[in-house]
């Protein structure tokens, strides 16, 4: 039995994965606590469950040819035990496989990538103000480890962040900017938070 705890489930979205028709898994848990946080239902590891994944593959199963793709998102998708064979299973369906992650886990992120089509990388903040932002000490070094694996991957990905006006100014936003190319990353998307 696949072991994947779900939070949420969106069965039709245009915007999570960028120019595909999709389906949302949201990912229960989260080991940090970004004030900004649009999903603080899904941080607890042990929250509870909206659908179990064997109804979501059941569903997945009647939108053959009708979805390009899954997106796992969440909470943190890599938290997740179970997600490379979650993983597995919706490819074997025939759908691409978007993910969302936060980088935290690049250990994990590394076995799943290969799985992986589309990789939307959140980067949070300025390497010092990374912490203020997750409330987690020293967690830009694992984002930066994910995002030299998904470069070296050679898969799509869009890195991206969610700009929080009472957290970041332009100056530091512009410094993100700067810290990302200067780790070879893609151009960063940013993306006013919606307060
Ligand atoms: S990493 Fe994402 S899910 Fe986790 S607390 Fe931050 S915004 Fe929320």
């Amino acid at each position: 039995m696949t072991q994947l705890r779900i939070g949420g489930f969106v069965p039709f979205t245009t915007t999570d994965y960028p120019g595909h028709l999709a389906a949302v898994v949201f990912c229960q848990g989260c080991p940090w606590r970004c004030g900004y946080c649009h999903n603080p239902h899904l941080l607890p590891v042990d929250g509870s469950e909206s659908h179990a994944w064997i109804d979501i593959l059941a569903f997945l199963e009647t939108r053959r040819g009708l979805l390009d793709a899954v997106v796992f998102s969440g909470g943190e998708p890599t938290l997740q035990k179970g997600l490379a064979e979650a993983m597995e299973q919706v490819r074997t369906l025939g759908f691409k496989i978007g993910l969302h992650t936060a980088g935290m886990y690049p250990r994990r992120l590394a076995r799943v990538l290969p799985l992986t089509d589309w990789v939307g990388l959140d980067i949070k903040a300025p390497r010092h103000l990374y912490a203020r932002v997750t409330g987690i000490p020293d967690s830009a070094d694992s984002v930066y480890a994910s995002l030299g694996l998904i470069q070296a991957s050679g898969i799509d990905y869009q890195p991206r962040c969610t700009w929080h006006k009472g957290l970041m100014n332009e100056t530091d936003i512009a410094r993100l900017g700067e810290e990302v190319r200067a780790a070879g990353g893609a151009r960063l998307a940013i993306q006013d938070h919606r307060a």
